[in-house]
């Protein structure tokens, strides 16, 4: 166990571009690397992609392992695992994360079944304990509990993250470090599964909850779906996406792509209005961490506003067209 050092990150790109969860775990990674002493090294696996690894280094690696191939171009589980495994027992990591993305989500237990490894997937939380080790939170029981999980005896130390738990920092462009370039055995023989086609989810004049800077979420409070144009013309204004809780979701009033929460999405907004949302612990899960906290509730007693930062406690038919108007205003005299 003692030979493992280096906290490394998974930074996984889709079609060439670096996803942003790969920024905030290396700046996870930092400061773990900080406490432990160690290295944090960023692992990119693709086709041309090396033109990201400076903007890793930026962000807090000490160095970046580069595997570039054509036969990365596409993600399989087979070349992309044997690539990570490969990796993981030549050099021998002590921690690796990856982001709980579809593809992250497929690639970790490959490799931990190949590696014969510990994993803990879906994570929302990650600390170090006084003997070092890394403690993977994450909810269990349908989210009743938080558990917090340790690998005593295997190494890395695994775990997918779900994107949006930490806030990448802002990139320090004069950190220097090692980008490498590794050279990988594998050929399109070790491939099983062939691409024939990628269809993406297109949700028609929709910003995404998962990238938006403001969020305004509805709940069970909105209680029609026509009266979703209150919300709508209030995210219009701030030029942000327009959200739900679940019970929205499944009576097919917004899609899926829009939920809010454990089971949907998991959001990190410097705005978030929750309307006529009770803030059950499984709504929380998705946005309790966002910069600013707006809940706006008819029942003083609603759980949500123990999580806000500003709670209305009033009807939502009247404070949010009161909310439209005093905008518009601010937004006229600018
Ligand atoms: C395994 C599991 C996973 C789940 N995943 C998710 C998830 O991802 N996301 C999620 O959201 N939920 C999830 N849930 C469901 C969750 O437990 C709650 O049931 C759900 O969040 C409640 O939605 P709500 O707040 O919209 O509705 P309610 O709990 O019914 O709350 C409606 C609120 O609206 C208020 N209200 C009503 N009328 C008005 C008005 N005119 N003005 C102001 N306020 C008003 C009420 O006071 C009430 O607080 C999950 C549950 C389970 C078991």
């Amino acid at each position: 166990m003692s030979e493992h050092k280096g906290v490394w990150v998974y930074c996984e790109t889709d079609e060439s571009r670096l996803k942003r969860v790969a920024l905030e775990l290396v700046t996870k990674a930092r400061t773990f690397a900080d406490k432990l002493g160690e290295e944090v090294v960023a692992v990119l696996i693709g086709n041309d992609i090396e033109r990201h690894a400076e903007g890793l280094i930026y962000q807090g690696a000490d160095k970046v392992l580069v595997v570039d191939d054509e036969v990365f171009t596409n993600y399989t589980t087979d070349a992309y695992s044997k690539a990570l495994a490969n990796l993981i027992e030549e050099r021998k990591p002590s921690i690796l994360f990856l982001g709980a993305t579809t593809n992250g989500r497929d690639l970790a237990p490959r490799v931990a079944a190949k590696l014969k490894l510990g994993l803990t997937a879906d994570c929302t939380g990650l600390e170090l304990n006084d003997k070092k080790q890394l403690v993977q939170i994450r909810p269990a029981f349908s989210g009743k509990v938080m558990v917090e999980l340790v690998s005593p005896e295997t190494r890395p130390q695994m775990t997918t993250v779900r994107p949006n738990v930490f806030k990448p920092a802002k990139p320090d462009n004069s950190r220097t470090g090692d980008i490498e370039q590794v050279k990988t055995l594998i050929s399109q023989d070790d491939i099983r599964t062939e691409i024939l086609e990628r269809v993406k989810e297109v949700v028609e004049g929709m910003i995404s909850v998962d990238e938006a800077e403001v969020v305004v979420c509805s709940g069970r409070g909105i209680k029609e779906p026509e009266n979703l144009k209150l919300p709508e013309e209030l995210a219009k204004l701030l030029d942000a996406a327009v959200g739900g809780s679940r019970p929205i979701v499944d009576l097919g009033w917004l899609p899926p792509t829009q939920q809010v929460g454990q089971s949907g999405r998991t959001i990190l907004p410097n705005l978030y209005f929750a309307l006529g949302i009770s803030g059950a612990i499984q709504h929380l899960a998705g946005c309790s961490s966002a910069d600013t906290f707006v809940a706006i509730n008819k029942d003083p007693d609603a759980p949500i506003f123990e999580n806000a930062d500003f709670g209305i406690v009033g009807d939502i038919f009247e404070i949010v067209p009161a909310v439209i108007e005093e905008i518009k205003k601010i937004q006229a005299e600018r």
